[in-house]
């Protein structure tokens, strides 16, 4: 472990003790007390049922009463990084219809979920977190209704205890409770006949057991004395059959819970009702015939995910992040294609897809049916929450196309960025889609979040639209929502102001010189320094995601753009690049406080003529890191720019890797001194 595990109560070393004083002692005797009276989730669900109903009165025929507790994007992303890792169920899961009777259906049934969950757990840790051959922290046990204590599933078959088991439990090894404690579990599963009802949604009574059990998960976590690394306020509940499993998500503050031990069921459905949020994953196939998890099936995968979650809680991001091991889809891809020796003269775009002009073209019209073909001068329509935008394409490209908004408000005649994502029609989106997912859907989040954050610079961009496209013809859309046949339908779309050439575009037209070097690390600077006074960092500084503005302004200037990667929260990653990352993200997977001011000196080094290293492995990167920073290449390299951006990245290089905050407002002064055209004017009012 590495120093942020859970402190077990037995190294007694109380150190993090969360709580100690007098009056948080009687609130936990409170909730202490209310938990020894919160035992019995039929009165729980009774309590539940009015809700039920009305919720599901209040929902469309057809639709989830539910919203799921994963996107499908992020489901594609974690099956991608799952491709090189094995799972092994051993036992195997008993075939319902065929079995014999029910209660030896219904035993091996436990124990072919505890062998699930086991190599679920064992598996994940060993692909994410472990290092070195660290032992698997977890045990899993079922729970015993009589005590609510965990046991092993052949200990309780053996005692006879079938009829007393109600669910089977992942939680923190813990030889002082061999028995389990309620805030060690890490995940409940409950194996229950058949349990799907109506639209691949549990029924209410089950669904009322997984609330029950998730509340007195979340009421144990808060009187814990375990040091929760993330976020301990969600639990997830698993629900399986001998063929099918579904996730259910409890996320609320119990705090705002009535602890009131004469009315128990009353207290925790009020809470249910008013203070928590749940999701409910549709009900999918995990076991085939034969009793074997289907691993890469959907059903399996949401149920690994929130494994994957779980673990998380506990023990904090992993080493490895999904980023990380999904990156290696690509080489898989390049190694694939290599052994089957197909096409020695198509080369991997950068999101893995092959590049040979014949196949792709034809290929891309099958599968993709009509996609968005834009041309220039055609005008694109976006429903942005209540009223229409028209954008009329003048410049065609990737990422971003260029367009001017049809907006007779807009009298600005300022040009756009237009994002064009992918429709949601796919059912499996391809890899690329990913990125686009990240460039609109996710970047326009980012852009909103700024908005709200109050976060505004002529450095940053601005968002100056975002929605669903109109697509020609009658949309046939259900009122419920959801898209009609059009291919086109539901496509996001996101248009950010201002618009102007990439660095990357400047470099190889020569145009990058000292003077718009100063300049880049001045503007990107000031751009970092306003995100992160609202805790947004970029984490995917490059060439191409600065832009050179310098239409209708006196004086030209860089705007940091490419916002979909930024880490708003601990759980972010942010991209990972082997020129550019800093050393802090390729080794964590995190950023630290220098971590985009080291990205953006890579990236004004390479742009100043620094010799562009072949990189074909984290280490290869860090190691170039290290004796470029020790030989102070980069230093001299940006000295023969100028001296302004040698000291600059001398004091990055101090801060690197450590939790020390930049000083921004000393360099931008500095930084701006150094700027001719700008020198004794205020650079603010320029432009
Ligand atoms: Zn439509």
């Amino acid at each position: 472990l590495t120093g942020k595990s859970p402190d077990l109560e037995s190294t007694g070393s109380g150190t993090t003790t969360k709580r100690s004083s007098v009056s948080s002692g009687s609130r936990s005797r409170t909730r202490r007390d209310f938990l020894t009276r919160f035992t019995n989730s039929e009165h729980f669900t009774d309590k539940l049922q009015d809700w039920f109903s009305l919720s599901l009165q209040n929902s469309e025929s057809d639709a989830p009463v539910f919203d799921p507790p994963f996107e499908l994007v992020e489901l594609q992303k974690f099956d991608y990084a799952l491709e090189g890792v094995s799972f092994q169920q051993l036992t195997r899961m008993p075939n319902a219809v065929y079995g014999s009777t029910s209660a030896s259906v219904e035993a091996n049934a436990y124990l072919a979920i505890e062998d699930f969950l086991h190599a679920t757990v064992k598996t994940l840790w060993e692909a994410f977190w472990s290092q070195e051959d660290e032992p698997v922290p977890f045990s899993v046990g079922c729970l015993y209704n009589q005590n609510l204590k965990f046991y092993q599933a052949e200990q309780a078959l053996a005692l006879g205890k079938l009829e007393d088991l109600s669910a089977t439990g992942v939680l923190l090894k813990n030889p002082r409770h061999p028995h389990g404690k309620w805030d060690h579990i890490l995940e409940l599963a409950l194996l229950r006949p058949d349990i799907e009802s109506d639209h691949h949604q549990p029924s209410l009574p089950l669904l009322g057991e997984a609330l029950f059990y998730a509340l007195r998960i979340l009421i144990a976590r808060s009187v814990s004395r375990l040091d929760f690394s993330q976020s301990s306020n969600c639990v997830f509940i698993l629900l399986v059959d001998t063929q099918h499993g579904g996730v259910v998500k409890v996320e609320g503050d119990v705090s705002k819970l009535d602890f009131d031990v004469s009315s128990v069921y009353d207290c925790a459905a009020e809470w249910i009702q008013k203070h928590s949020k749940i999701s409910v994953s549709p009900v999918d196939r995990i076991w085939n015939k034969l009793g074997n998890a289907n691993w890469g099936d959907i059903g399996t995968l949401q149920v690994v995910f929130a494994t994957y979650h779980s673990i998380m809680q506990f023990f904090g991001p992993p080493r490895h992040s999904i980023e990380d091991l999904a990156a290696d889809h690509t080489s898989r891809l390049h190694s694939r294609r290599q052994e089957r020796h197909l096409g020695e003269d198509t080369s991997l775009n950068e999101n893995g897809a092959f590049r040979s002009p014949e196949i792709v073209e034809v290929q891309e019209e099958e599968e993709r049916g009509e996609s968005m073909k834009l041309e220039v001068g055609s005008v694109l329509w976006l429903e942005d929450s209540n009223y229409q935008k028209g954008y009329q394409i003048s410049h065609v490209s990737l990422p971003h196309h260029i367009a001017s908004p049809v907006d007779d408000d807009d009298d600005s005649g300022r040009a756009v960025f237009l994002y064009v994502g992918s429709p949601p029609s796919q059912l499996e989106p391809a890899w690329e889609d990913m990125n686009l997912w990240y460039q609109v859907q996710r970047q326009t989040k980012i852009l909103s979040v700024m908005k709200q954050r109050g976060l505004s610079s002529k450095y940053l961009p601005e968002l100056h639209g975002s929605g669903r496209v109109i697509h020609p013809g009658q949309c046939q859309k259900p009122s419920s929502g959801g898209r009609c046949d059009h291919p086109w339908c539901g496509t996001p779309i996101l248009a950010t102001t201002p618009v102007g050439e990439t660095v990357a575009d400047l470099v190889n037209e020569g145009m990058f010189g000292p003077e718009e070097a100063i300049r880049c690390c001045h503007d990107c600077l000031s751009a970092l320094s306003s995100s992160s006074s609202g805790g947004i960092r970029h984490g995917d500084i490059r060439p191409e995601n600065v832009v050179y503005v310098t239409s209708g302004v006196r004086q030209p200037y860089f705007v940091l753009i490419g916002w979909g990667h930024a880490v708003l929260e601990e759980r972010d990653r942010p991209a990972m690049n082997l020129h550019f990352s800093s050393t802090y993200a390729l080794q964590e997977g995190k950023l630290c406080a220098a971590s985009d001011a080291e990205s953006l000196i890579y990236m004004l080094y390479f742009c100043c003529g620094g010799d562009l290293p072949d990189l074909d492995s984290v280490e290869g990167a860090l190691q170039w890191r290290e004796t470029s920073w020790s030989k102070r290449l980069i230093q001299q390299k940006l000295g023969d720019v100028s001296t302004i951006l040698k000291a600059f990245s001398d004091y990055v290089d101090s801060l690197c890797g450590t939790p020390y905050p930049l000083d921004c407002d000393i360099w931008l002064r500095r930084l701006k001194r150094n700027l001719s055209e700008d020198h004794g004017k205020d650079i603010e009012t320029s432009g």
